[in-house]
């Protein structure tokens, strides 16, 4: 494998950063994961559109023009000859002498990474459905900048993971759900309505998130954009949880407790297979 860092292509074993770093020493830094299918890297504008608001959230130059950027990605992607995978881009402020403040005259360092997996593996294992748990909301009020920063969700989950469970959501102390570590949250409503939390300052506005607001508008669903419960959620006809990776995932246990009859749910499925469609996509 092959990754971009700094500057240069190099063997993915032997890319490393600086010990001064500041995405190393205070979690300094942004990223973005973008899925790749069937050779198109998917809502590529999107997720550098996305990009450009964390770091002028943190005060961050962008590395690069966004067109080179552009130009990187695309090669990462073709040196690991990816056609279904995801491409992964760090942004961090820049190596300075550890100190709080912003260090002045820095450059942001950049690493571009790009893995594939077997995509046929990967949707016969989501159609399945996943389980997951929920935890108290304990991150951050500014979980719609994307940073690095990921301590809550890195333990979150891993409490799933000991639950046998693969994904977590954050609660907030009114029962509402705000979103998974990685993922947002939905649910489908007996009457056959999507609702997901608006995207303010408590969840990140997923790419797919807004992707799936077209691809449900292109299948005639209804969405409220509202908070819901956990016990709303369990007493719902389905409830799904999306990221880039994981498009729209039917969730089939909250806490090991059935959503519904503990099937996949067929709006879930169906919101699935007409993603690709509706997305935008670029040639990798
Ligand atoms: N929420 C959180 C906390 C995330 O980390 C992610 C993605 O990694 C998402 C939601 C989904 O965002 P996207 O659809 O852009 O992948």
């Amino acid at each position: 494998r092959i990754a971009y860092v700094n500057g240069r292509y190099i063997a993915h074993r032997h890319a490393t950063v600086h010990i001064e770093d500041r995405g190393y020493q205070f979690a300094d830094g942004v990223y973005e994961v973008c899925e790749i299918a069937r050779g198109f890297i998917v809502d590529m504008k999107g997720h550098l559109d996305r990009l450009d608001r964390s770091l002028s959230e943190l005060s961050i130059g962008w590395p690069m023009h966004r067109s080179a950027l552009m130009v990187v990605m695309r090669e990462v992607i073709r040196r690991n000859h990816v056609r279904d995978g995801i491409v992964y881009l760090q942004v961090t402020r820049g190596v300075a002498p550890r100190d709080h403040p912003f260090p002045v005259g820095v450059t942001p360092s950049l690493v571009v990474t790009a893995k594939k997996f077997d995509a046929a593996k990967v949707h016969q294992k989501a159609e399945a459905g996943v389980q997951i748990i929920t935890v108290p909301e304990n991150r951050w009020d500014r979980v719609d900048i994307k940073s690095v920063g990921l301590l809550p969700n890195v333990l979150a989950k891993q409490k799933a993971r000991e639950a046998g469970a693969q994904e977590a959501w954050f609660v907030d102390p009114d029962g509402t759900v705000k979103e998974g570590a990685s993922t947002n949250a939905w649910i489908v409503t007996q009457d056959g309505a999507l609702v997901t939390r608006p995207a303010d300052h408590g969840i990140l506005r997923g790419i797919t998130r807004t992707t799936l607001f077209k691809v449900a508008e292109s299948l005639g669903l209804r969405i409220e954009e509202r908070p819901f419960t956990v016990e709303e959620a369990l007493a719902a006809r389905e409830a799904f949880l999306s990221s880039a990776t994981t498009l729209a995932t039917p969730i089939i246990a909250i806490d090991g407790h059935p959503v519904a009859n503990g099937h996949p749910g067929s709006v879930t499925l169906s919101l699935r297979q007409a993603f690709f469609d509706i997305a935008e996509k670029s040639p990798a």
